[in-house]
């Protein structure tokens, strides 16, 4: 196996579907109606699976709205895109960087006034009429202008003039929770929002819907929908069959098997007791590789079409497996065990280590070797 920088194969193998996420991204894109656009989130490095390979593969599907959380990611997005691509920085925009951003061709989502102030200013300063977006708070309470700030900017006609925005977005709370009341007061208070805006700028576009929020139902659709997760695999619907492909699998190499002829105990604190006549196989790949620690004694692997329990606590580098359901010949041949694929889902590994698929995605470890899947 030939070593190479960006990760070994006897660190482990994470294998990553183009195809599939195309797959997704053209699914999530038949589900809107003829007026709204898909747009696609590839923040925090299209959540671990790699923005270098992603971004290319959804722009060429034709996707020209991407969404990242910070400047340094719309920086290196747009070396990877065409220009007539729009990128959108969800946390806006450091202050004293507007002419940076303005010059990047990245639109900073603005959510307070001051900000949409100091942009105007910038732009006024340097003579140029770049885009931004503003964001409403709808309910979620995280960013946003408040319902006060929104009235003042509506009541600005001159900043709002000299602003140019070009979106107003806001964002869902509870869009993975369908009968949530939640969803339908955001989605009354965001359109209101919209309406207002639009009648002091015309052309301003609305964008309200992440992956979740696509599924809720079409009058959440509105102009651009901002899915993530879905793209890379992770179920929209939770509690529903997942209805978008995986897209990723993670295999780990086997690195000792043991048979245990003593009843012992596994593991930094010996929290696990395996009996006597177990069989444990010990893979390379621990918390350091995004194997979360709190799997311990929760989570699983997969080898030969079955679940295999994680034992004992997770190491940095390895993690102790019990494989005594295996028969003889499929431990003698046993040589990696896959802790994420198409049945071993992302939603179901976060959910062994107290968390959500999302975190599984960007905790994903730097050691491994990638292979991307094209075609
Ligand atoms: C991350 C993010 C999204 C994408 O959400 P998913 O649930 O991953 O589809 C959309 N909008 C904003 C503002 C986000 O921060």
């Amino acid at each position: 196996m030939e070593l190479d920088m960006k990760g070994d194969a006897r660190e482990g193998l994470l294998t990553i579907d183009l195809q599939a996420l195309g797959d997704n991204y053209c699914d999530l894109r038949a589900r809107l109606g003829a007026d709204s656009r898909c747009g696609a989130v590839v923040k925090a490095d299209a959540y671990g699976l790699g923005a270098a390979r992603v971004a290319p593969v959804l722009y060429g599907l034709g996707c020209r709205d991407f969404f990242v959380a910070t400047e340094g990611e719309g920086q290196r997005l747009r070396e990877l895109i065409g220009t007539d691509a729009r990128i959108v920085v969800l946390t806006g925009v450091r202050p004293g960087f507007e002419m940076e951003c303005a010059h990047s061709a990245l639109v900073p989502t603005l959510f307070t006034l001051a900000q949409v102030r100091a942009w105007v200013a910038a732009c006024e300063r340097a003579a140029v009429a770049a885009p931004c977006a503003v964001k409403v708070d709808s309910g979620m309470t995280r960013l946003g202008m408040t319902a006060e700030e929104f009235d003042q900017l509506l009541a600005d006609r001159a900043l709002l003039q000299a602003a140019n925005i070009e979106i107003l977005l806001s964002h869902l709370a509870c869009a993975d929770e369908p009968a949530h009341p939640q969803n339908a007061a955001q989605l009354r208070d965001f359109r209101r929002a919209g309406e207002r805006l639009r009648a002091e700028c015309p052309k301003v576009e609305l964008s309200l819907a992440n992956s979740s929020g696509i599924f809720l139902g079409p009058e959440y659709h509105f102009d651009i929908a901002r899915p993530g997760s879905a793209l890379y695999g992770i179920n929209p619907s939770p509690g529903a069959p997942n209805p978008m492909r995986p897209v990723v699998e993670l295999s780990l190499p086997v690195i000792q098997k043991r048979h245990v002829s003593d009843e012992r105990f596994v593991g930094y604190g010996a929290t696990q007791a395996v009996s006597p006549g177990s069989w444990l196989a010990v893979a390379r790949g621990g918390y350091a590789d995004g194997i979360l620690r709190a799997q311990g004694g929760r989570g699983c692997g997969w080898a030969c079409g079955r679940r295999l329990p994680i034992v004992g606590r997770v190491s940095m580098d390895s993690t102790v497996f019990d494989i005594s359901a295996l028969s003889d010949a499929e431990r003698e041949s046993l040589a990696s065990i896959q802790v994420l694929n198409a049945e071993l889902t992302v939603d179901e590994v976060g959910g062994y280590a107290n968390t959500i698929g999302y975190e599984i995605l960007t905790s994903l470890g730097h050691r491994y070797f990638r292979r991307y899947l094209e075609n």
